[in-house]
């Protein structure tokens, strides 16, 4: 792979990116963003506060006049420039996210880095399809419209599983709509949404439309949110920190659209393909280490086929290669964090008084003892009420447990506050047809869990949020709709005027 660039040095001048350029935080707290893989250092850099967090909105707020002006070509214009310099820059893009997250380089450059530059096209078609319903004379004496109009200032607030990702379907979705945007993106990862910012500086997207402050959650995160002149938020994150962003959010009464936690269900019923539903287990599983919002992380089998899928777990997780991040081979990295993995091992650990570990369950040693890596683990025997069913764990943990009825599958299947994403195995459609309309997410596969696209809706129903990421959906709601109503009679004395005047 091409250029490994030195990480200190390209973010010499900062890790915060505001009107334009790269700037250093002034919270007084120094921050380092560390190699999963190894444990050591690759960025020391001083958080954004409260004043950096001032800064950038301003900066925003200055350029939305402009921007939003811009026409919708115009727009689309620069964003299709915008995926041209990125599609230049691919390589550091893959080497960036490999480094700060720990993915294997053949998930950044297979899924990450083309999944987001593919948004980015498809977001700078969408600049120029805001659509509504005809314009008509309802009341007969005037004639009515629609505008869809930019809301303003998007003050965004990312998490570190998917770095690019996640910048990506906050940034364009709100700038392909003509509003500006604050992101700020986990303080572990920021890298690649500071080159993100720069790639569009590069492609001639004007000062001030993107800007990314990397600050904590608590003072930069919540400052953010919570800015009388933001109008807009869109979080991504765990849902006990989004219950918070909605609740800052709310005391200035700005839109908010909250992309939550999961704990997708994989259900399989006795007709299925055992292969294909074993190997799509064991990737939805563990796909980014597990660390996915929609991975699959608790498989309900029908009886017949339970010991068979159990046995076809084990035997394909104990292949899957842990390793160097650079190595073309590893399939699975790290964590992202020491923290991570011992929060991981804690659910684990805690599981083992009442169901059964049949494989993993524990940190490989050797040479990958310095990462934060942790074996893929398959749990069975865990009851429906317990924290491994029913929490996000966040990392390579599959529990299987068995079903006997449909019905009995489907309402395990629903049983969690969670409602981000599922799938159903079967060869009936019958059976996959009623799953896809049972099943209460925001996304269902049927034999197959996980993939996305630009084109489609990403987002959860019940305590997994709000609100579409990704789609024509997503783009809509970053506009807010005017009805516009105006006179064609030219009659001074109206009839309606009766109700306030009278006859007179
Ligand atoms: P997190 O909720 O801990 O943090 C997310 C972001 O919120 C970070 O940038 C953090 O600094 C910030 N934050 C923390 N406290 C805040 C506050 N009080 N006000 C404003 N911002 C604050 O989540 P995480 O650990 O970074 O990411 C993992 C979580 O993200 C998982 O729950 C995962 O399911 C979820 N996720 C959801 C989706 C989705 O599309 N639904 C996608 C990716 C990740």
């Amino acid at each position: 792979m091409g250029n490994h660039f030195q990480v200190q040095d390209r973010f010499a001048a900062g890790a915060h990116y505001l009107n334009g350029r790269l700037r250093p935080g002034r919270s007084g707290r120094s921050h380092a963003v560390v190699d999963p893989a190894t444990g050591k250092r690759v960025l020391e850099y001083e958080l954004a506060g409260t004043e950096d967090v001032d800064a950038a909105v301003a900066a925003a707020a200055r350029a939305f006049p402009g921007w939003a002006g811009a026409t919708p070509g115009e727009r689309s214009d620069a964003m299709h420039r915008f995926a041209a310099v990125l599609a230049g820059q691919a390589d550091d893009f893959v080497y960036a996210e490999s480094l700060q997250c720990g993915k294997p380089v053949k998930l950044s450059a297979e899924f990450d880095v083309p999944g987001s530059f593919d948004n980015v096209s498809f977001f700078a078609g969408a600049a120029r399809h805001l659509e509504g319903r005809s314009a008509g004379e309802y009341s007969g004496d005037h004639t009515s419209y629609v505008r869809r109009e930019p809301i303003g200032v998007v003050g965004s607030v990312a998490p570190w599983n998917y770095p690019l990702q996640m910048a990506a379907w906050k940034v364009l979705p709100a700038i392909a709509a003509g509003n500006t945007i604050v992101l700020k993106p986990s303080e572990l990862t920021p890298l690649t949404s500071l080159m993100f910012a720069q790639a569009a500086q590069e492609a001639g997207i004007p000062d001030g439309v993107v800007n990314i402050v990397t600050g904590a959650g608590a003072d930069a995160g919540e400052h953010l949110v919570g800015h009388p002149d933001v109008a807009m938020t869109s979080f991504t994150g765990s849902t006990a920190v989004g219950r918070r962003v909605a609740e800052t959010a709310g005391r200035t009464l700005k839109r908010v659209h909250l992309e939550l936690g999961g704990k997708a269900p994989f259900l399989v019923f006795d007709d299925a393909d055992l292969e294909a539903a074993v190997h799509g287990a064991v990737a939805g599983a563990l796909i980014n280490t597990g660390q996915d919002c929609t991975a699959a992380t608790r498989a309900y089998v029908q009886r017949p086929l339970y010991d068979a899928f159990v046995a076809g777990i084990a035997d394909l997780m104990a292949t899957v290669r842990l390793g160097d991040p650079f190595d073309p081979a590893t399939d699975l990295g790290p964590l992202i964090s020491h923290r991570q993995r011992d929060r991981v091992a804690g659910f684990v650990e805690r599981a083992r008084s009442h169901a059964t570990v049949v494989t993993g369950g524990e940190a490989p040693g050797g040479a990958l003892s310095d990462g934060a890596y942790y074996r893929p683990t398959l749990v069975t025997g865990a009851a429906q009420d317990s924290e491994i069913v029913q929490s996000e764990i966040f990392g390579p943990v599959l529990v299987v447990l068995p079903f006997d009825r449909d019905d009995e599958g489907l309402a395990l299947a629903n049983d969690t506050p969670y409602g981000l994403a599922a799938s159903a195995w079967s060869r009936d459609v019958y059976r996959t047809g009623r799953a896809t309309r049972e099943l209460r997410a925001g996304c269902v596969w049927v034999n197959d869990h996980i993939p996305i696209l630009s084109e489609m809706p990403h987002g959860g129903y019940k305590s997994s949020g709000s609100g579409k990421d990704m789609s024509a959906y997503s783009f809509e709601e970053y506009t807010q709709i005017k009805h516009v109503m105006s006179d064609n009679t030219a009659v001074a004395r109206k009839d309606w005027h009766r109700t306030v005047f009278g006859a007179r």
